[in-house]
């Protein structure tokens, strides 16, 4: 697999405990090839944009980060970045092994097992992967993701326990910045929320941050 150093990434989370099992740090990549209709990560779709980051210098973010138990990969598209996220999960468990890895992604399992060899050494270095695309006629309340559709697949036995468990949603939480900034993560359990939550704040004189908030 070609080494790939940098990763353009549209935003990150320290702590998130509606994106996946436990408390996990958050990385949306920028640019995503699919186009679901109700898409609630449109600043995230062009390629254009983000914040170029080193893959060492998101994995020293993540192995400092405290409490929490592994990371989950969003976007965007986590597989049209394929190779530098592979990168980096190693790199992070050359000092954490036993960090645990999430992703989702817009193509199906079946469909990234006959995909590229850089999508295919991503998934085996996956915990859990969500699959599938958005689709806005199926929007179901669960745990983890907008579509019934979409599946949450144990590809190791880490979080097999989850399959077990309820399958509700799981909220949204919003965030305060130290620089007085909202910002907000989750999959969101009914239709219009994002744009009801940018008209409330809006009338009470907030706006949400959607651009990547760190420079590398
Ligand atoms: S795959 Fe995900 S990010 Fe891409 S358009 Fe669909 S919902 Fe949006």
């Amino acid at each position: 697999m070609a080494q790939v150093t940098h990763l353009s990434v549209a935003r990150r989370l320290d702590r998130c405990t509606v994106l996946g099992p436990g408390a996990r740090a958050v990385i949306w990549v920028q640019g995503c090839p699919l186009r679901c209709r109700g898409c609630v990560a449109a600043e995230t779709l062009p390629f254009e944009g983000g914040t170029s980051s080193t893959v060492d210098e998101l994995a020293d973010w993540l192995v400092g980060l405290p409490d929490i138990e592994g990371v989950t990969l969003s976007g965007g598209e986590p597989f049209s970045q394929a190779a530098a996220l592979a990168a980096l999960l190693d790199a992070v468990r050359e000092r954490r092994p036993d960090f645990g890895a999430m992703a989702y992604s817009g193509f199906r399992y079946e469909a990234l097992l006959r995909g590229a060899p850089d999508r295919r050494e991503l998934l085996r270095r996956l915990d859990l992967l969500v699959d599938g695309p958005y689709v806005a006629s199926k929007r179901h309340g669960l745990r983890w993701r907008g579509s019934a559709n979409q599946r949450v697949i144990a590809l190791t036995g880490r979080y097999a326990h989850v399959a077990d468990e309820p399958d509700t949603s799981a909220g949204v939480e919003l965030s305060v910045e130290a620089d007085g900034s909202l910002t907000w993560a989750g999959v969101p359990p009914t239709p219009g929320f994002r744009e009801g939550l940018e008209e409330r704040l809006a009338e009470r004189g907030f706006a949400l941050r959607t651009e990547a908030r760190r420079e590398a």
